[in-house]
């Protein structure tokens, strides 16, 4: 399994990079030397960990400056000890920017490019329309004069893998917007450092980049647990958050943003935070009629058959999120290809030509796929778990 060290150089590079200014600071230059040659090297190191060739060529550029600083304090009459304070301050300035464009470097390593599109998403239809009428009202020109608000903030709760995420993604790609997928608890983790640079970051460059959809996933890690004591950090990051949500800075501009954020833990959310979002959508779990149209999704548009009849297993997955359909249909699917597919294990033995030469053989799912994937595969949202959701919303309507 591949590992992901980009969080490890990320955090090296800003260790060997704070020793660098020290020394620097210090008036040490060649010791401030080799930490930024230092710095470069995992900066480099770090630009091999991204797929996205413009962060990769971001953050080479960094490397490039960094390693080009080293040479400069080395050959510079400083490193024999003779400080030059305007260079340095010249030098510390470019530095300030060049942090700047690392943290748009992490915002644009957050877009994701998405295809899922409203038909991919079963049942929910009020939901879809609720969405769409949204930004249908922020997107259309206004008559003159008139004033019409729309939500610009969306709360999407409800339990885990009913399509949260999908709701969000359809809607960015329905727009053509771009998507800004973002965990807040990545954010707030310290591999990032400068959380609160990086929401102010986030929404200039979603401006810069709109119409744009930015949607906040586990938005309740914003709100640190009772008596964990929160930090001067921490307050910022959620005032920053608090005055991009109410849209102080876009205040005369009509560059199209909306934030969706998605929780499964709505009452975990603190109450100034809530007042932003003017509208909260619950997202249940699917009735008998939305499971009929996930698992056309799963089974039907994925191209396989059931001699099971679709609304019989719509009837059996009550109390099953979206998610755990797909899972159910996924397992029932790798059961199917086992059974029919009795020597592929020994093919691959037989190298690479052989498995490559033969083709899968695919049968209509049958009870027997069916039973194992229910035996693997089950709901893990309570009908207690369920009832907060409601009594949550009785009580934030009130
Ligand atoms: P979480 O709260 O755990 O973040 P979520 O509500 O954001 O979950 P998604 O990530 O949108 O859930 O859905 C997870 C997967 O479950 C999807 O990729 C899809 O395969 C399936 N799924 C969930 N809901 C639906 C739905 N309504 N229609 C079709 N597929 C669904």
């Amino acid at each position: 399994m591949p590992v992901d060290l980009s969080a490890s150089f990320y955090a090296q590079y800003q260790k060997v990079r704070k020793q660098a200014e020290d020394a620097e600071g210090r008036g040490a230059w060649r010791e401030a030397a080799a930490s930024y040659q230092q710095a470069a090297n995992y900066m480099r190191q770090y630009a091999q960990s991204t797929h996205d060739g413009k962060v990769r060529a971001q953050r080479l550029e960094r490397a490039a400056a960094l390693e080009q600083h080293a040479l400069r304090l080395r050959q510079s009459p400083q490193s024999s000890g003779n400080a030059a304070p305007t260079e340095a301050r010249r030098d510390s300035a470019s530095e300030e920017a060049s942090d700047q464009n690392d943290i748009e470097s992490e915002i644009i390593g957050l877009i994701e490019t998405t295809t899922i599109k409203w038909d991919d998403i079963g049942g929910l239809d009020d939901t879809k329309q609720a969405i769409k009428s949204a930004y249908g009202l922020a997107m259309a020109r206004k008559p003159k004069g008139i004033e019409i608000s729309s939500w610009r903030n969306i709360l999407l709760f409800g339990p885990p893998g009913t399509g949260k995420t999908l709701l969000a993604a359809a809607t960015a790609g329905s727009l053509e917007a771009t998507f800004f997928n973002v965990k807040v608890s990545n954010l707030l983790s310290k591999y990032f450092g400068e959380s609160t640079k990086l929401v102010s970051s986030l929404y200039s460059v979603a401006k810069r980049y709109s119409p744009s959809v930015i949607f906040l996933d586990e938005f309740e890690s914003l709100t640190p647990p009772r008596g964990s004591g929160e930090s001067g950090a921490e307050r910022r990051i959620v005032s920053t958050f608090l005055a991009e949500l109410d849209g102080l800075a876009t205040k005369d501009d009509d560059r199209f943003l909306l934030t969706m954020g998605a929780t499964n833990v709505p009452w975990l959310i603190d109450s100034a935070m809530l007042s932003r979002f003017q509208k909260r959508i619950y997202v249940p779990l699917p009735d008998e009629t939305a499971r009929l149209s996930i698992l056309k999704i799963n089974i039907q548009r994925t191209g396989h058959k059931s001699l099971l009849s679709l609304e019989e297993l719509a009837q059996r997955t009550e109390g099953y999120s979206g998610r755990e359909i797909n899972q159910l249909c996924q397992t029932a699917v790798a059961h199917m290809t086992a059974r029919a597919n009795p020597d592929l294990t020994k093919l691959v033995d037989q190298g690479r030509k052989a498995i490559e030469g033969y083709e899968i053989k695919v049968e209509s799912l049958n009870e027997s796929d069916f039973k194992i994937a229910f035996e693997q595969v089950h709901p893990i949202s309570t009908p207690e778990t369920l009832r907060q959701y409601n009594e949550w919303l009785k009580q934030v309507d009130a």
